[in-house]
């Protein structure tokens, strides 16, 4: 059975004072990889130059393009007989990135896993269902080693079939799943069709969402839909996967581990850290990585440490939840939109399902953005309701994004829907 409470308590000296231990170690170890030693040398740095955690600053920082650049293998800091597996990414917008595992690098991810759904208070008498893909998607390994280790029967359920999902959790007694946020909104759509009450038929108590950019009001839909604590997950491959920020049982940001990782939030366009508790782009570098560690890695994910002491007493940051990705962000006409802040405002009308499409086109010479949104059940022919349904969202939407969106509401079930992370912005401009 896994625990680490001396990691998961100790103090921020301590914290610190590990950190520094594993991250000369890392750095000193990186001297294996062709990429970072020419990196160093190109730049006169010896690994004997990070006497701090300050000095970590000396170090350039590494980029999804240099994964890309040095595909499949050129940034492993060992050879690869000592490598055990591999995950990768899609590579939809060029060549994919690899990250290479060790043995060691496995059982540590699987112990970050345990921890986090320990935290959130799932033991060995839990049945934790799993509906990610397996395979090179992390979210399905990731998170089938990390609940064996905490010794939870672990039912590998993956991607698709919802009724046959939703069966397994009523004949096996699933109290936990780990679920994209737009899946478990599916979830409990199939389960409404199928005439399952997830309160009555079911032992749910526990979902573990991330993935994807969600709202808190997304969040707040998906308990009350299922009846469950949902807690949010943070994670990336290249990162390892799942496991490298997860909220406790307050719910209010996620602690991000901080023997495994070193967090820097800098500003996107200058690169320099923001002041403490403002928004930038998250930074990190693992310390505690074999095969591939990653130095200064730009996630290019947007959010921010969260001030002040957590409630739970443990004293590893808290990362706000994510904004969404650097490349999410929408210009129109000028003005910077996330996709967050529309879903924010969506939701907060009962009126509306979880399930949206932003969709961006040029009108004659004009930029204009299209939101087509789902009704809930409620879904009237009262074509003077709808009306005033439609100008209020509008109304709303115009406060928060500046700009005037076309709101389509649409019957339920009327959207597409994608088995894996949901697309929700579709750019369909032109550009002279
Ligand atoms: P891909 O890059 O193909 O999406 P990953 O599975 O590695 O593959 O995705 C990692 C990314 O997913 C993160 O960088 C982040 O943008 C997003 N992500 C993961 N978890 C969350 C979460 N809890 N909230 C918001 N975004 C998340
Ligand atoms: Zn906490």
């Amino acid at each position: 059975m896994y625990l680490h409470k001396e990691l998961e308590t100790m103090t921020r000296p301590e914290i610190e004072k590990l950190q520094l231990e594993r991250l000369q170690k890392t750095v000193r170890h990186c001297m294996n990889s062709p990429f970072y030693k020419k990196r160093f040398e190109e730049n006169n740095l010896k690994p004997e130059d990070i006497q701090t955690l300050d000095d970590l600053r000396k170090i350039p920082f590494t980029t999804k393009q240099d994964l890309r650049d040095t595909y499949p293998f050129g940034i492993a800091s060992v050879p690869l007989e000592k490598a055990t597996r591999l995950h990768s990414s899609s590579g939809t917008t060029g060549n994919p990135t690899v990250i290479l595992h060790t043995q060691k690098d496995l059982d540590e991810w699987a112990n970050a896993v345990a921890r986090c759904l320990h935290m959130v208070g799932l033991r060995p008498t839990d049945v934790f269902q799993n509906s990610s893909g397996y395979g090179m998607f992390t979210g399905g390994l990731g998170f089938q080693y990390g609940a064996e280790r905490l010794g939870m029967l672990t039912v590998p359920a993956a991607a698709g079939n919802t009724k046959r999902q939703i069966k397994f959790m009523t004949d096996f007694g699933t109290t936990a799943v780990h679920a994209i946020p737009s899946y478990a909104a599916r979830i409990y759509e199939v389960m409404q069709e199928l005439g399952v009450d997830p309160r009555r038929d079911t032992k749910l108590k526990t979902l573990i969402i991330g993935a994807e950019p969600h709202s808190e009001e997304q969040r707040r839909r998906i308990e009350e839909m299922l009846g469950v604590k949902a807690y949010n997950s943070f994670g990336m491959s290249e990162m390892c996967g799942p496991g490298v920020a997860f909220e406790c049982t307050e719910q209010n940001g996620l602690h991000i581990w901080e023997d495994y990782y070193i967090v820097e939030i800098v500003n996107p366009e200058t690169l320099e850290p923001v002041a403490e508790g403002e928004v930038g782009e998250l930074v990190l570098t693992t310390i505690n990585r074999e095969a591939m560690p990653l130095l200064r890695y730009r996630t290019r994910d947007l959010t921010r440490v969260l001030p002040g002491e957590c409630p739970c007493g443990r004293h590893h940051k808290r990362l706000d939840r994510m904004k969404g990705r650097s490349d999410d962000m929408i210009i129109l006409k000028g003005v910077n939109i996330f996709p967050i802040q529309i879903e924010t405002i969506l939701l907060q009308f009962k009126e509306l399902s979880t399930d949206y499409l932003i969709t961006l086109e040029t009108v004659d010479t004009n930029d204009e953005m299209t939101i087509e949104v789902e009704l809930n059940d409620m879904f009237t022919d009262d074509y003077a309701r709808l009306q005033s349904l439609t100008r209020e969202i509008t109304r709303q939407l115009k406060d928060e994004i500046l700009v005037t969106p076309r709101i389509k509401l649409m019957p339920k079930g009327a959207l597409p829907k994608s088995e894996g992370k949901a697309v929700r912005v579709k750019d369909l401009r032109k550009t002279y």
